[in-house]
């Protein structure tokens, strides 16, 4: 069996392939695939997002696909980033302009609990649907702290813990993660076996 993952992200891909790799599955990326579209981000949930890049690409591929889609849900601003985690100060990937205006946002609120939402979608050949959603629920610090991870993890102190996990290394990280929680789930509930 070929397993399509629809991202790039070299590190998403190895840690899609370390929890749900087994014997007989081959797994693929798009980059392995020239040829196929790029899926437009444009729902307003994680869900959304996964079901349409995994759909689109299953139709276009004719390969079961995974694909994933996460972000940052702060308390206080009502999910916001959310979906638009990714571009929220605009350019895509900004993630320093993003951590800036994150904290703009929340300057004297002192009500900082937030959390990462990933949600995973698997699209069979013949277009049945699964999904699988992990949450990390944690507290956002008043300015970064940390070097590893990537996004808003300088930020980002999980529940539990006293450190941020771009303190915490990628360990830890993995094992807690909203994608890792995600991927967990996938693992028991998705036809992959
Ligand atoms: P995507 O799921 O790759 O589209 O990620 C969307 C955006 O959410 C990223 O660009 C980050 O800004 C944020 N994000 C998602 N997961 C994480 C994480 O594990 N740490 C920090 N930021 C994250």
């Amino acid at each position: 069996m070929i397993l399509l993952i629809s991202s790039r992200n070299a590190h998403k891909i190895r840690e899609i392939q370390a929890i749900l790799g087994r014997p007989g599955l081959e797994i693929r990326s798009v980059a392995d695939f020239p040829d196929l579209p790029d899926v437009e981000e444009d729902s307003d949930t994680f869900v959304g997002n996964a079901l349409k890049k995994a759909r689109e690409l299953a139709r276009a591929s004719g390969l079961w696909t995974i694909a994933d889609d996460s972000g940052l849900e702060v308390d206080v601003l009502e999910g916001e980033p959310g979906v638009m985690s990714a571009r929220y100060a605009g350019e895509h990937g900004r993630d320093s302009a993003n951590n800036e205006k994150l904290l703009r946002k929340l300057d004297g609120v002192t009500n900082r609990g937030a959390q990462f939402h990933s949600a995973v979608a698997l699209v069979s050949p013949d277009g049945r649907e699964w999904v699988a959603e992990g949450i990390c629920r944690g507290t956002l610090l008043t300015e970064g702290r940390g070097t590893g991870g990537f996004g808003y993890d300088p930020l980002f102190v999980p529940d539990g813990y006293d450190k941020t996990f771009a303190e915490l290394g990628s360990e830890v990280k993995n094992r807690i993660s909203h994608r890792a929680r995600a991927l967990a789930e996938a693992k028991r509930t998705f036809p992959l076996e």
